[in-house]
């Protein structure tokens, strides 16, 4: 077993599947005590079951501040602290500025960038007050989409953009307060999640996956361990000096 987040707590939203539930995983096996949390509770209570660290199952609307506010209560009481805040939790509805109703761009900016802000306002003083020496991280999980754009993303790229600024804010605010608290964001290009089905259209998924790869230049697209293992380093003590900071998980494609 590694240790490289032994004794730190970490909280995971969306980790009842793809990226959330690969670093919860990856988490759980480098020695954290994990809360996997999820819109859909009981796939969550499902992936908390193989994890072979403590880990806790709970449903968590990351949309609504009521939700986040039993989330961190629990948090406390279960475990007495709070180090690492992942906000992983996304949808993406694809659609031009044209095409995308006012109701999806509502819900895409809710679920990808007002989770980030209610996420990080509720756990903060958790955080702050029990990381202690060993100090603590909130990571969020941004897109490529929230550096480079396209025409039938719109309200995916705009969330997406966002949370990369908010992170640079939050990350300020924390290191201001000498929390000893680090933010950062991730920005993977596409993984191979259920996150992808909405890419599919007419093709098979397949077709679909081999045709993403194909603008790679390493040649393929991602998969959820890619991500995760960056998460492990940027939530570690590794990383604590490193703040506000974004990285690309892209095979190279925004190098290009
Ligand atoms: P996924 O669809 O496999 O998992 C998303 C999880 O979030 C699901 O378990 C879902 O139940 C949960 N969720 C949805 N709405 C929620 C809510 N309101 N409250 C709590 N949980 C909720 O998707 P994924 O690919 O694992 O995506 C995870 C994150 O990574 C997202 O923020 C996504 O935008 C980002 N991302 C994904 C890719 C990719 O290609 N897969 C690329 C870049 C960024």
């Amino acid at each position: 077993m590694r240790s490289r987040l032994a004794g730190r707590t970490a909280l995971v939203t969306g980790a009842a599947s793809g990226l959330g539930a690969a670093i919860a995983a990856r988490f759980s096996a480098e020695g954290a005590d994990v809360i996997v949390s999820d819109l859909d509770g009981e796939r969550a209570k499902a992936h908390a079951a193989t994890l072979d660290g403590r880990a806790l199952a709970i449903k968590l609307d990351v949309t609504d501040a009521d939700s986040w506010a039993t989330a961190i209560d629990t948090a406390e009481r279960e475990f007495g602290k709070l180090n690492i805040l992942v906000n992983n939790a996304g949808i993406c509805l694809p659609g031009s500025v044209e095409d995308l109703s006012y109701e999806d761009w509502r819900l895409t900016h809710a679920v990808d960038l007002d989770s980030v802000f209610l996420g990080s306002k509720a756990a903060l003083p958790l955080m702050a007050r029990t990381s202690g020496e060993s100090g603590g991280a909130i990571l969020n999980i941004s897109s490529i989409s929230g550096m480079v754009a396209a025409g039938n993303m719109a309200a995916y790229n705009s969330a997406k953009a966002a949370v990369r600024h908010l992170t640079k804010s939050i990350a300020l605010h924390c290191a201001k307060k000498r929390y000893g608290i680090t933010c950062n964001s991730l920005h993977p290009t596409f993984v191979d999640t259920p996150l992808l089905d909405e890419f599919a259209g007419e093709r098979s998924r397949e077709e679909t996956l081999q045709k993403l790869a194909r603008q790679i230049p390493i040649g393929r697209i991602g998969v959820p361990d890619d991500v995760a293992w960056a998460a492990v380093y940027l939530c570690s003590r590794e990383a604590a000096f490193i703040t506000g900071a974004e990285l690309a998980i892209d095979g190279g494609l925004s190098a290009m």
